[in-house]
């Protein structure tokens, strides 16, 4: 299992461009173990592509982005130390078990954690382990879709999420129980998110806002 220790990961300098246009300049960024990072910023100006960069699912063209091993290692962040919660949920049309373990051999017990940190032990009472989703989740509701795709990552011990525009779709209060539960755990995250209500907002370590290919921190 690929399981992080971290003590920060870091953009060092970081300047990108699709092709030959730059979308992130000079960009730094340290990301505490723990920390809780809200990013911000109009439509198209490259906070997915931050998010990436940060996952080395693309590098940059300039600087550099490093994961700092708490022995002060340095090595390269890779895609597979992040749990990812995206606006379309990554649902398949398998077993509830399967949707949370992808396949891999976990305990019952290990499971049932997992749930029970995400908040998720209502629907397994309700539908139990060995029921199948259907395709997209389309028999499950949006904030159960993001809680199964947050217990997969505490399942895989993917203590670092990356979250896109995760509750973007799901009602206020639904989101907002969500972030309660995400900004009160020992998780390291950044998160883009347009609707973050001030009372959550405060519940942030840090918020940047990316404007005309610089980020800018806020708070
Ligand atoms: P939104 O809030 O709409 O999701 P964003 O801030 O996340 O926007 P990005 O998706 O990072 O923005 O895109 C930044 C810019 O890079 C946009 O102009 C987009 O069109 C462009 N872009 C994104 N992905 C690619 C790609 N694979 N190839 C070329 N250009 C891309
Ligand atoms: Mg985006």
């Amino acid at each position: 299992m690929t399981t992080i220790d971290f003590k920060d990961l870091q953009l060092n300098d970081v300047t990108f461009g699709y092709q030959d246009k730059t979308i992130i300049q000079n960009a730094s960024l340290t990301v505490n173990r723990g920390d809780k990072i809200l990013l911000t910023g109009r439509s198209g100006q490259g906070k997915s592509t931050l998010l990436r960069l940060m996952a080395n699912i693309i590098q940059p063209n300039k600087g550099t982005v490093e994961l700092v091993e708490p022995n002060g290692k340095v090595v390269s962040p890779q895609p597979d130390y992040f749990g990812e919660v995206n606006q379309d949920s990554n649902i398949f049309h398998d077993t509830l078990r399967f949707n949370l373990t992808l396949g891999r051999d976990f305990s019952d017990q290990e499971i049932k954690h997992a749930i029970q940190e995400a908040g998720l032990t209502p629907l397994m009472q309700k539908i139990g382990l060995d029921a199948v989703i259907q395709e997209d989740g389309i028999n499950l509701s949006g904030g159960e879709k993001k809680r199964i795709e947050i217990a997969r990552a505490f399942l895989y011990n993917r203590n670092f999420l990356l979250i896109d525009e995760g509750t973007a779709s799901l009602d206020p209060q639904t989101a907002h129980e969500i972030h309660e539960m995400i900004l009160s755990s020992d998780l390291t995250v950044v998160e883009i998110d347009h609707h973050i209500p001030e009372d959550l907002q405060s519940k942030f370590t840090h918020a940047y806002k990316l404007e005309d290919k610089q980020l800018i921190p806020i708070s």
